[in-house]
C-alpha cells in the first residue's frame, strides 16, 4: 500500500515553513518502504518547492502541488464566487488562519482560466510529478440551504435550463426540502448512491455534478497533456452529492482520487463535523440531534466506536464507484481545543485501508501539525488481522 503524506505549505501568502520543519516532518516517513510521495501546497513562495523538489527526487518519491480549484485565490485573480437565490455572490468563511472557504463558480470559463494562469505564472517551474485537486466542489451544505442551492449564476441557470429546472422550480425545491420530513430528502442509500424523495432534487444535484466534472475534466485533460498525473480530494462519498462531486464521473479523469474518510477530526470535511453541520442548518429548532442521528441513519454512517465502521464502508463505496485507484484519506491531527487523534486511531485507520483493497493512503491534512507518533503509526504497515 503506497502512502502519500500532505504538507499545508500556507495560503497563497504563504506561512514561513522552514526546510528544518519539513525535514523533521518526513523524517519517521523516510524509513518506511511504503512511502511514496509527497502532496504540497498551496503557497506561491517558492523556497518550500525547491527544497521538497531536491528531497522528493533523491529518494525516487513523488512530488504533488496541492492545488485547491474553486477557492483561495482570490487574491491573484478576480474570480467570481458562486450565487444564491439573490444573485449575489455568496461570501466566504475563513478557516485555520489563512484557508478561505469563498467558493466560485466552476460553470464560467474565467475559472479554470484564471486557474491555469496562476499554475503556469507560479508553480510550473518546480516541475512537479503532477497535481492533486482540492476543493473541486460547491460550498458545503454544512454552511446552510444557501449554500446547497448555489450557484445559480445565469450560466449555471443555463445548465440546469437544458434540464428542465428553473429558478422558480429550485425554490420550490428548497421550501420542500426544508419541510420534508427525512434529513435532506434522502429515501435511501445503496452501493453508495443515494435515492430522493423529490426527482427535481435528485435530477438538480445530478446537473450540478456535471458542471464540477466539466471544470475538473477540462483542468485534468490540460495537466495529463503536459505528462502531469492527476489526483482529486474529495469529500467522502455520503457526503459528495451534496458538494458537486459525482465520484463515476470524476474518477474517469484522474490517475487517482482520495476520498477523505475524516471521520475524528471535528473540521471542515470531517465526515461527522459536516453531518452535524448539517443537522444544524436544515433542522427545525430544538431538533437538531434527532436530525443528525436520522441523517447518519440515512446515510449509513454510524458515529459510534469512533466511525470505523463508517470509515470501511465509505471506502468501499468509493471503489465501487470510481474507475481509477483510490487512496484513503485519513486525519493525522486535528485543530488546537480538540480530542487529539491518536496514534492507535491512526494505526486503525490504516489497518481498514489495507483490509479494505485502498491502492494507498494518504496522510493528511498537514504532516507539519501532526504529532510525530501520529506519523509513526502511519508509517508503519499495518498489522495483519
Ligand atoms: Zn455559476
Amino acid at each position: 500500500m503506497k502512502k502519500y503524506v500532505q504538507l499545508y505549505l500556507g495560503g497563497p501568502g504563504g506561512r514561513a515553513v522552514s526546510e528544518e520543519a519539513m525535514r523533521a516532518a518526513l523524517a519517521p516517513m523516510e524509513r518506511a518502504e511504503s512511502f511514496a510521495g509527497v502532496i504540497a501546497g498551496w503557497t506561491v513562495r517558492p523556497e518550500p518547492y525547491r527544497w521538497l523538489r531536491r528531497f522528493t527526487r533523491e529518494r525516487g518519491l513523488k512530488l504533488y502541488l496541492w492545488l485547491p480549484v474553486l477557492s483561495e485565490f482570490g487574491e491573484l485573480r478576480p474570480f467570481r464566487g458562486v450565487e444564491g437565490f439573490g444573485g449575489k455572490p455568496l461570501g466566504g468563511a475563513r478557516f485555520d488562519g489563512d484557508e478561505t472557504f469563498d467558493f466560485c463558480c466552476p460553470t464560467r470559463r474565467d475559472t479554470g482560466r484564471f486557474l491555469l494562469e496562476i499554475y503556469e505564472e507560479r508553480f510550473a517551474w518546480a516541475e512537479f510529478d503532477g497535481v492533486f485537486l482540492d476543493r473541486i466542489r460547491f460550498p458545503a451544505p454544512s454552511a446552510g440551504p444557501q449554500a446547497l442551492f448555489s450557484c445559480l449564476c445565469p450560466a449555471c441557470r443555463e445548465a440546469y435550463g437544458a434540464a428542465g429546472l428553473t429558478k422558480e422550480m429550485l425554490r420550490a425545491c428548497r421550501d420542500r426540502l426544508r419541510a420534508e420530513e427525512k434529513p435532506l430528502g434522502i429515501e435511501s442509500r445503496r452501493e453508495g448512491r443515494y435515492r430522493f424523495a423529490d426527482p427535481a432534487f435528485a435530477s438538480y444535484l445530478d446537473c450540478r455534478a456535471g458542471l464540477v466534472t466539466a471544470l475538473a475534466g477540462r483542468l485534468a485533460d490540460w495537466f495529463h497533456e503536459r505528462g502531469l498525473a492527476v489526483g482529486l480530494d474529495l469529500f467522502s462519498p455520503l457526503l459528495a452529492p451534496f458538494v458537486g462531486q459525482d465520484y463515476g464521473a470524476l474518477s474517469k479523469k484522474a490517475d487517482f482520487v482520495k476520498p477523505m474518510l475524516y471521520r475524528y477530526t471535528d473540521t471542515p470535511a470531517g465526515i461527522f463535523y459536516e453531518l452535524r453541520g448539517i443537522a444544524r442548518a436544515f433542522a427545525p429548532a430544538g431538533r437538531e440531534e434527532a436530525y443528525f442521528r436520522a441523517l447518519c441513519e440515512a446515510a449509513g454512517a454510524r458515529p459510534e466506536e469512533g466511525g470505523g465502521a463508517c470509515f470501511s464502508a465509505e471506502l468501499a463505496a468509493a471503489r465501487a464507484l470510481c474507475a481509477c485507484e483510490v487512496l484513503a484519506g485519513m486525519e493525522l491531527h486535528t485543530v488546537p481545543g480538540r480530542p487529539p487523534v491518536t496514534a492507535g486511531q491512526v494505526g486503525d485507520s490504516v489497518g481498514r485501508a489495507a483490509r479494505g483493497g485502498a491502492a494507498g493512503a494518504v496522510a493528511s491534512w498537514n504532516l507539519l501539525a501532526a504529532p510525530e507518533e501520529t506519523v509513526r503509526a502511519f508509517a508503519e504497515m499495518p498489522k495483519e488481522k
